[in-house]
């Protein structure tokens, strides 16, 4: 870690007016403190108190992955309620502690469990964000591994492209996909991938069926790999043949798009304005209306998390963010097309992370 991280949500504490933070989601967790278990609790403050709870089953691991730093503790199975003691105002002090819990993550029930429990004078305050907000800047090692799994990803479509696509079914090539990710060492796809070929193209999040890939149409692939815990994502839309013309013609506009707004991408835009970019060249092509979505996400632990680039979103992009810039467009019942990039924002544009070539290709 590059820079400490417990250090930056401590001052993130005092900018908010926050004494503590609990720290639920296990995604956050795992950032902040590099356990990577499936129950663990941190608090970060008051001061520089930094604890960690868990249950009997991860002493050894949590033992061996956080740092000294790190205060750890054996705590019942349900670790927001061994959280409550710590959360208490220290001996001699007046007024009440201020407590951050992640209103985004924790359940009304643990909320409920939380509030019953804590001292007097202690207020929960809802503190959901925070983490994710520190997230979405990466470090130089959180890049390395989002470009490794991209790369990894890459590697494995190249390879199942090479066994041809049309005539198998989508359900085999999403398997075969899957699997060859995780023989390079991919601890899963980062989400379950779509294969969609023909008219089922044109569902954005189309399930793979157990329907054959026919010759001279379009097939959407969107598919990532996870690697040391990041994720990576990415969209290639091939032909398996000779398009007809109307498919053609779509999938020049989406490659003008993509490749317009992606030029766009650099620290100090507005996410907002980047999606419109390439909402704008769909638009004018008559489109609009096939564009349901908004144009990219961060990437990171997780593979959809901030900023977004989308009309209503209000990030600015800064250094250091890894974003995706994936414009689509779908005619319902007819075809569907979406090129995705997945890319690291620069100060003055993006290093794109995904080597796969964008100009059409057949790939029978
Ligand atoms: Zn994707
Ligand atoms: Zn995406």
């Amino acid at each position: 870690m590059s820079m400490d991280r417990p250090d930056r949500v401590a001052a993130q504490l005092a900018e908010r007016g926050l004494d503590a933070l609990l720290v639920t989601d296990l995604v956050n967790v795992r950032w902040l403190t590099g356990f990577s278990g499936s129950n663990g609790l941190a608090v970060v403050g008051p001061g520089d108190q930094r604890l960690f709870l868990t249950d009997f089953r991860y002493l050894t691991q949590s033992a061996e992955q956080l740092d000294d730093a790190w205060e750890r503790t054996v705590a019942p199975e349900i670790l927001i309620a061994g959280a409550v003691a710590v959360a208490a105002p220290a001996e001699g002090s007046d007024g009440p502690l201020r407590v951050g819990f992640d209103d985004e993550h924790v359940s009304v029930k643990d909320h409920g469990t939380l509030a019953s429990k804590v001292a007097d004078g202690v207020e929960l305050v809802p503190a959901g964000g925070l983490v994710e907000e520190l997230r979405m800047v990466k470090d130089p090692g959180e890049l390395a591994a989002i470009r490794a799994a991209a790369q990894l990803a890459d590697a494995a479509l190249t390879e199942v492209l090479g066994r041809g696509l049309a005539g198998r079914t989508e359900r085999e090539v999403a398997l075969d996909l899957e699997f060859t990710m995780r023989r390079a060492g991919a601890e899963a796809p980062s989400f379950p991938s779509i294969i969609a070929s023909g008219t089922h193209s044109a569902l954005p999040h189309a399930a793979p069926r157990d329907v054959e890939i026919p010759a001279g149409t379009l097939v959407t692939i969107d598919w990532g790999a996870r690697l040391d815990g990041y994720a990576s994502d990415c969209t290639r839309t091939y032909a398996t043949g000779e398009l007809d013309p109307r498919d053609r013609e779509i999938y020049d506009l989406v490659l003008e798009a993509q490749e317009t707004s992606l030029a766009a991408v650099r620290a100090g835009v507005g996410g907002r304005e980047v999606d419109a970019v390439a909402r704008d060249i769909i638009t004018a092509a008559g489109h609009g209306e096939h564009f349901g979505h908004g144009l990219g996400h961060g990437v990171g632990a997780e593979v959809h998390e901030g900023p977004r680039l989308s009309q209503r979103s209000e990030a600015t992009l800064a250094v250091g963010q890894v974003v995706t810039v994936e414009p689509g467009v779908y005619v319902p019942g007819a075809i569907g097309v979406r090129i995705e990039d997945l890319a690291v924002v620069t100060e003055d544009g993006a290093e794109v992370l995904s080597g796969l070539p964008k100009h059409l290709q057949v790939i029978a």
